[in-house]
């Protein structure tokens, strides 16, 4: 049975001491080695643990993608030795390195905690000593057993928060992490509570770690008066960039104006990926919910959808380290992979050639969605225009069927009909298909659309969404 558990320090405040010994005036540096940090703790000597020091020991700030495949290869290389793994870490990157880590850390079935603190361990009122003690003993599984939290997770102050949902909130308080999309894992008042239900399962398969990771990606945070030239001129003198977050207002909203949208657009055609995450602390992107969105995804933009930036990030990093066809790193940013997002969505697109009073598609319905777990399913059709320049208006139904016939139920075919008069054909049709495709998806394999108008028409680009919890 293995007892022990290992602590993996890469550097931060909370293993700082003071230059001169007994001077609580001089300036901090690394310890250098575990005896420094807990001599004045005697108390850590008490738990089964092991010690693991990154050579140098780094602030945070100098965090870089080859640290965490480091961290990543030194949990594999023990990962048969321990019960579980303690990462001492600076609090500043700490949610970068923590959501990176559940990215490239699969099939885990142990817990991987990491830790740091806003004051050194060696000072008086330091929060260290609480936070260290209790990442080790949820790490052992001290309290509850085996395998309670097998999952990158942070624990701080009083809090275990998922890794790839948390961010530094503040700069100095103790309650320096949350996780403002989700809820905690566990708090450790007198009583440490494991939150079970909303922990990751553990998975049956062997553990390995993936650390293909693609670094040439940006962040970019848009404001009123952002000058779009600004942008256009980051990618014109980078053309190897892959991958952007786009950080906008809101539900996902970003400027409309042609010049703005032109370089979205620059962007998409040089197969550069736009993940679209909000500036708000809470909340999720709903793009196409309004025009300030939809014109974002007619640009190729994708949704982040609740998306931490630290997550949207290193999620890109990840998928863009693993594949190189653009269309599948967008689809797959859409989709959980362990937790970093409440909900995944699919986009089911169809275009149809030629002009005509017809259009039909079929799509399989992805075998991860459960009718119970169906959000919003909705059909978006955009830049209809009919062939008779001089008609006032076009009836259009969309109808949608399953690719069996379902027996005894109800409402698994459902049609919908709108009406486009000349002045509306610009705007985009949005239909929800709720009821009928959580029918259709618990007893069907595929949906088929069909789209009929009473006048020929160019159907330009349909897309059916569905959006589906985890
Ligand atoms: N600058 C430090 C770091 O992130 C802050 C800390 O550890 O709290 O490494």
């Amino acid at each position: 049975m293995l007892d022990k558990v290992l602590i993996i320090n890469t550097g931060g405040t909370i293993g700082m001491v003071h230059t001169e010994e007994g001077n609580p005036l001089s300036p901090l540096r690394p310890a250098e080695n575990w005896h420094e940090i807990a001599k004045e703790h005697p108390i850590l000597n008490n738990f089964s643990t092991d010690y693991y020091q990154f050579t140098p020991l780094i602030d945070s700030s100098d965090m870089h993608p080859d640290t965490w495949r480091r961290i990543a290869e030194v949990i594999s290389e023990n990962y048969d030795l321990y019960r579980g793994f303690v990462v001492l870490h600076g609090t500043d990157t700490m949610a970068y390195t923590s959501s990176a880590l559940s990215f490239m850390l699969k099939n885990l079935d142990k817990p991987v905690v990491l830790t740091g603190s806003q004051v050194p361990l060696q000072k008086p009122r330091s929060d260290a000593l609480q936070n260290l003690v209790t990442a080790i003993q949820i790490a052992g599984n001290e309290l509850y057993g085996a395998r309670v939290v097998p999952e990158v997770c942070i624990f701080f102050r009083d809090t275990l928060l998922r890794g790839n949902r948390v961010r530094k909130m503040d700069a100095t308080n103790y309650f320096g992490f949350s996780t403002p999309n989700y809820p905690t894992l566990g708090e450790a008042g007198g009583d440490l509570r494991i939150r079970r239900k909303r922990i990751q399962p553990v998975s049956d398969e062997k553990f390995y770690i993936d650390t293909n990771i693609e670094d040439r990606v940006v962040i970019i945070e848009i404001f009123p008066g952002l000058k779009p030239e600004y942008i256009k001129n980051i990618f014109e003198a980078n053309p190897d960039i892959r991958g952007v977050v786009l950080k906008t207002y809101g539900n996902g909203n970003a400027p409309t104006n042609d010049e703005f949208i032109e370089v979205m657009e620059y962007i998409n055609s040089k197969g550069i990926v736009v993940v679209n995450i909000t500036q708000c602390t809470t909340g999720t992107v709903k793009m196409g919910l309004y025009e300030a969105s939809a014109r974002l995804l007619d640009a190729g933009v994708v949704s982040g959808l609740d998306l931490t930036p630290e997550a949207a990030i290193t999620k890109l990093m990840y998928l863009l380290g693993k594949s190189r066809d653009v269309e599948e790193v967008k689809k797959l940013m859409q989709i959980d992979i362990c937790g970093e997002q409440t909900l995944n969505h699919y986009d089911f697109e169809h275009k149809h050639e030629r002009e005509d009073e017809e259009c039909m598609f079929t799509f399989d319905i992805p075998e991860a969605i459960a009718g119970d777990d169906l959000v919003e399913a909705v059909i978006r059709i955009k830049g209809v225009s009919p062939m008779d320049k001089e008609v006032a208006g076009v009836n259009i139904s969309i109808e949608l069927e399953g690719d069996i016939p379902v027996e005894n139920l109800k409402n698994f075919r459902s049609r919908k009909e709108v009406r486009k008069t000349r002045d509306s054909l610009g705007e985009d049709i949005l239909l929800s298909f709720n009821h009928c495709t959580k029918k259709l998806v618990d007893n069907c394999k595929a949906i088929k659309v069909r789209l009929k108008a009473d006048t020929r028409i160019d159907w330009g680009s349909i897309t059916f969404s569905i959006y589906s919890e985890n």
